[in-house]
């Protein structure tokens, strides 16, 4: 009773609320908590860092200006150094390239400008020898109207394939609806006239949708699946995940979606390969995403929490916590053995769709202000770094995307902080060749000219901004990058325990606590452009001094009995509770 009365005496004095958790601790015990009563899981996927990148920019090693395998494997050391556990890697299978090779022409190659399947296998040899694994796009919502699977289908009604895609003789009413690139295409429904026939397209017309509905069309892609597996690939970045399980005639604005066909495609990889990976790719409404991790987490094992980061690029924008809050809370409640992938920049587009017209335009004008930043009507074309401009509020994102509950995913090139090129289209303006060094081609190539441009001028070029230059600057965001991510890796309560949001009162000040196997962390952020102080009540952490984990700094309980925060502006602060790990 005395404590509650000093506790409201503090709050009115001082103008602020002690905090108190505000989301009641999950009472189910996962089994990486309950170790002292069991072995732990194999689920290597919820304490590893993924990189993402794509072969045609990251490194060139045969001067055609198109990077390789071999100019891969040439940087491995680079991307080990740096602390990445998992190379994520988008698609490498022939393909006329319309749509950065997610226009498949054949499954079961590789592209010879990627170099050979050997080149691959070397590849995936040199990731093994230094820990590294290696998930690949796989993507089979649709091919490129290339393969030879469509080019079958379109010849007669009695071929093999034509029912491996999805036809209609008749103009479908909804012919130009549910676009997923609004503005750059014009219709889902195309009229081929070798078919004779419409044929079903969510992306671009030149990505035919193949019809899930075919048992062949199953059968082949867990050929596909297997074949990538046996291969070595620890698991899939799954593409477009709800267009491939929705059914194609319903309506496509608001489609029925066929969730048996994912768990089959996820029990033939758990057959395949115990511990392999599925991160989806499915841009849903909190509550909609259990459906997709299943229900008793037989489902996928990560999906990209698209729903959070879109309310983290509005609290970036705003210095305002409150929807960020939200969103955490209400995508909190996953099964024990899924994990949200968190994410900055997605790989090529940040998607703003389900903010609201408002919010999507407080963000458009903070990080997109020019009509040529944003696309599709709902997002925006630019790297992290000239969003958000300046070191510190990149620090802070950066501190974000470490600590927040789930795994975190870096784009390449975000890790030196690299620029876009906005005079490329679409979302290849985030697609420019990785910056090594101040060399021509910035390192990357020694061709005349490269297949994407280099970024040569202004505050961006390669000239300024490139890793030889940062790995020589203590201070650089490469070591800072670096460096969190260690200690990401010495805080594995981040990607294993349960969470609990502190209440600071704060419109700005987001404070998590992570708890895990008796150890716990407390990780705080502050959104504004402002200094601020925040307090937590000193049971949060039952008095225990909090260590610091960033500065040689403790925090421990003052007078007034609480933990008090002078946090700079987009200040973070990491902090372990009584300063030791529990295990
Ligand atoms: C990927 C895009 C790609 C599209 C078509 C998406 O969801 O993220 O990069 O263009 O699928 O495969």
């Amino acid at each position: 009773m005395k404590k509650l009365i000093a506790c409201l005496f503090l709050s009115l004095i001082f103008g602020f609320r002690i905090s108190e958790p505000v989301i009641a601790q999950s009472k189910t015990t996962t089994s990486e908590q309950s170790f002292s009563t069991g072995l732990q899981e194999n689920r290597w996927y919820k304490n590893v860092v993924i990189y993402n990148l794509e072969l045609d920019t990251f490194k060139d090693s045969d001067g055609n200006g198109i990077g390789d395998f071999q100019g891969l494997i040439q940087q491995l050391d680079y991307l080990d150094v740096l602390g990445v556990d998992v190379i994520w890697l988008a698609p490498f299978q022939p393909s006329p390239r319309q749509d950065n090779g997610y226009d498949i022409s054949d499954y079961y190659g590789v592209n010879p400008i990627y170099g050979t399947s050997g080149d691959f296998s070397e590849f995936m040899h040199e990731a093994e020898k230094r820990g590294m694994r290696v998930i690949m796009d796989l993507v089979v919502n649709h091919t490129s109207d290339q393969h030879p699977w469509f080019q079958e289908a379109r010849q007669s009604m009695n071929s093999k394939y034509r029912s491996w895609y999805v036809w209609s003789e008749e103009r479908p009413k909804d012919w130009n609806k549910g676009m997923v690139f609004p503005g750059v295409q014009q219709e889902t429904w195309t009229f081929d006239k070798k078919a004779g026939a419409y044929y079903s397209h969510r992306f671009y017309r030149f990505q035919p949708d193949l019809n899930f509905s075919n048992t062949e069309v199953q059968t082949e892609v867990q050929k596909v699946m297997g074949h990538w597996l046996r291969s070595g690939v620890a698991g899939f970045r799954l593409d477009a995940v709800p267009f491939i399980i929705e059914d194609p005639y319903s309506d496509r604005e608001n489609p029925t979606h066929r969730f048996q066909l994912l768990k089959e495609l996820l029990r033939f990889i758990g057959w395949r390969k115990g511990d392999a990976v599925v991160l989806g790719e499915a841009n849903v409404e909190p509550g909609e995403e259990v459906e997709y991790f299943g229900k008793e987490g037989n489902g996928m094992s990560l999906m990209f929490n698209f729903y959070a980061n879109q309310h983290l690029f509005y609290a970036l924008a705003t210095g305002q916590i409150n929807e960020f809050t939200n969103a955490l809370q209400a995508t909190k409640s996953i099964p024990e053995a899924s994990q949200w992938a968190n994410f900055l920049r997605n790989h090529d587009e940040l998607d703003l769709g389900r903010l609201t017209e408002e919010q999507r335009d407080e963000v458009y004008q903070a990080f997109g202000p020019k009509k040529n930043m944003q696309l599709y009507d709902r997002g925006i074309r630019r790297r992290l770094a000239p969003m958000l401009g300046n070191r510190k509020q990149l620090e802070l994102a950066y501190s974000l995307l470490f600590s927040l509950p789930g795994t975190p995913v870096i784009r390449y090139g975000d890790e030196i902080g690299m620029g876009d090129d906005l005079s490329l289209k679409e979302r290849n303006a985030v697609r420019t060749p990785m910056q090594w060094s101040n060399e021509p081609n910035a390192g990357f190539s020694e061709a005349s000219k490269t297949d994407r441009p280099v970024i040569d001028e202004g505050q961006y070029s390669y000239h300024q901004v490139n890793v030889a230059a940062q790995r020589r600057n203590p201070n650089s965001l490469l070591n800072w990058t670096a460096k969190m991510i260690r200690l990401r890796k010495e805080c594995p309560e981040v990607g294993l325990g349960d969470w609990t949001i502190l209440d600071l009162n704060s419109p700005h000040v987001l404070a998590i606590k992570y708890d895990w196997k008796g150890s716990q962390l407390v990780m705080i952020h502050n959104f504004s452009k402002e200094p601020q102080q925040v307090q937590i009540k000193s049971d949060v952490a039952s008095g225990k001094k909090l260590v610091n984990l960033i500065e040689e700094k403790e925090n421990t309980v003052n007078k007034e009995g609480v933990y008090q925060f002078n946090l700079e502006e987009y200040g973070y602060q990491w902090y372990r509770v009584g300063g030791v790990m529990r295990n």
